[in-house]
């Protein structure tokens, strides 16, 4: 039987919107990240990190970086028992200054093509899963395979909450990943 699954953005909803993380220094967890990590994984959800990481695109950071950036989360997590099943990044930007990137690719949200990846890699179903995110394209490539999405306000939330969209209605809108998990556990 397929898994259900919660698709995790990273900046702004796993860890702090910093821009373009580019420095291990910059990536800082909120308090309560591990913890809902951790609830996800004890409901036997899959939790999947997909991320647009066009950085590597503009030539501000390495493919090598992010490897590595997600190396030390992993290892972050698993320092409180909590870990992700697979990472997923779109590395692509249709004006990269980097021309090995420079493409309108199919997996930059608001582009399915990282969960539709993470599907067939998983065996995950996708209309039983879960978007959360801080931005309403993570919603959007949420929303384009039949998962529920859910906004936090961390991260670009608050901005975003307040230019709703209007063919792209939220699950619900929560502060935090904590809450989003405390709402996609009383939901599943
Ligand atoms: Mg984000
Ligand atoms: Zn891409």
């Amino acid at each position: 039987m397929a898994r259900r699954a919660v698709f995790l953005d990273r900046d702004g909803t796993l860890v702090e919107e910093a821009g373009y993380l580019d420095r291990l220094e910059r990536l800082v967890f909120f308090p309560y990240s591990v913890d809902a990590v951790r609830l996800l994984n004890r409901a036997d959800l899959a939790v999947v990190i997909v991320t647009n990481q066009a950085g590597i695109a503009r030539g501000i950071f390495k493919e090598t970086f992010v490897a590595e950036a997600h190396r030390h989360i992993r290892e972050r997590l698993a320092a409180g028992g909590a870990r992700i099943d697979a990472f997923y990044y779109c590395p692509h930007h249709p004006e990269a200054a980097i021309e090995a990137y420079r493409q309108s690719c199919d997996c930059r949200k608001p582009q399915p093509g990282l969960l539709k990846r993470a599907a067939a890699d998983l065996g995950l179903d996708l209309s039983q899963s879960f978007v959360v995110g801080d931005r309403w394209h993570d919603l959007e490539a949420g929303h384009r395979v039949g998962a529920r999405g859910v906004l936090v306000r961390t991260g670009y939330g608050k901005t975003e909450e307040a230019t709703p969209q209007p063919r792209l209605v939220p699950s619900a809108i929560v502060n935090n990943v904590m809450e989003a998990v405390s709402w996609i556990l009383r939901e599943s």
